[in-house]
């Protein structure tokens, strides 16, 4: 199971989103971490086959995904960053709805939506209408499509927009558990997201990625990078201080609010 991205370019006209990114993904949760407008959605929507990269190429253990196609999009569950629910479905309805886009037997389709109803505990809830679910709630359920055709690659893109701490918490704990036998690309702004569930960390700054490691290797070359003067506090550095190291100077006025 590998993902290969090979100098992946994207150029909004004049505006050059992707500058040449390349990198590997194997089983496992990786965390790709940048402010707003470093490109991170735009790669989200390259490695889904959404959008075409303007040069480069995206291999699915050693095929191009272009030329997968429908084979690709049977391997791969996808969580949009914007939330597209229809408020006046049940829970249930949507799904069944989405296994239907996915050509799964309607045999096939019971299993599953049971499945990834309980995984993402909704089943209690299952035949409300969307419009009553808390924002929470909706995550889960976009989480539960994602994950319906038991996919070997999961993209992500910001999952918990709009979660309060204990419902971010919650989405960790959900993303660890269904990960064990997949690729699991989770796109944030948002450290704490991803500091302690990921394998890796891939920081994108202004459509470069600019380091790529485990939280600890770059706590620890941030911590060599730093003067001597702020290296006494150093022990009790974290992939926030990381974030900060390399973004400080972009770092999200909205957040800071
Ligand atoms: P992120 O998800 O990290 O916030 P995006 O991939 O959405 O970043 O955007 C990267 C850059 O590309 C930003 O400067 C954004 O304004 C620009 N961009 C994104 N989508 C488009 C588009 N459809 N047309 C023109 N520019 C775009
Ligand atoms: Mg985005």
């Amino acid at each position: 199971m590998e993902l290969i991205i090979e100098s992946l370019r994207k150029n909004y006209g004049q505006k050059e989103a992707l500058k040449g990114v390349s990198f590997a993904l194997h089983q496992g949760v990786y965390g790709l971490l940048g402010p707003n407008g470093s490109g991170k959605s735009t790669l989200m929507n390259i490695l889904t086959g959404n959008l075409q990269g303007t040069s480069g190429k995206v291999l699915w253990n050693d095929q191009n995904i272009v030329q997968m196609g429908k084979d690709y999009r049977k391997i791969l569950g996808y969580v949009p960053q914007q939330q597209a629910l229809y408020p006046d479905f049940t829970g249930v309805r949507f799904l069944s709805y989405i296994a239907a886009l996915q050509g799964l037997t309607s045999r096939e389709a019971k299993e599953r939506i049971h499945y990834a109803l309980d995984v993402v505990e909704l089943s209690d809830v299952s035949g409300k209408k969307i419009r009553t679910y808390s924002g929470g709630m909706k995550q889960r359920l976009l989480i539960a499509q994602a994950i319906l055709a038991d996919p070997k690659l999961l993209i992500m893109d910001e999952p918990t927009a709009g979660l309060d701490p204990k419902q971010r918490a919650l989405m960790r704990n959900l993303i660890v558990e269904i990960a064990s036998d997949k690729i699991v690309l989770i796109a944030t702004h948002v450290v704490s997201d991803v500091e302690w569930i990921s394998k890796e960390i891939l920081l994108l700054k202004e459509g470069e990625l600019i380091r790529k490691g485990s939280r600890d290797c770059l706590v620890e070359e941030v911590k060599e990078n730093m003067d001597s003067v702020m290296k006494k506090d150093a022990k009790e550095l974290g992939l926030e201080d990381v974030y900060l190291y390399y973004f400080g100077e972009q770092y999200d006025e909205t957040d800071l609010l």
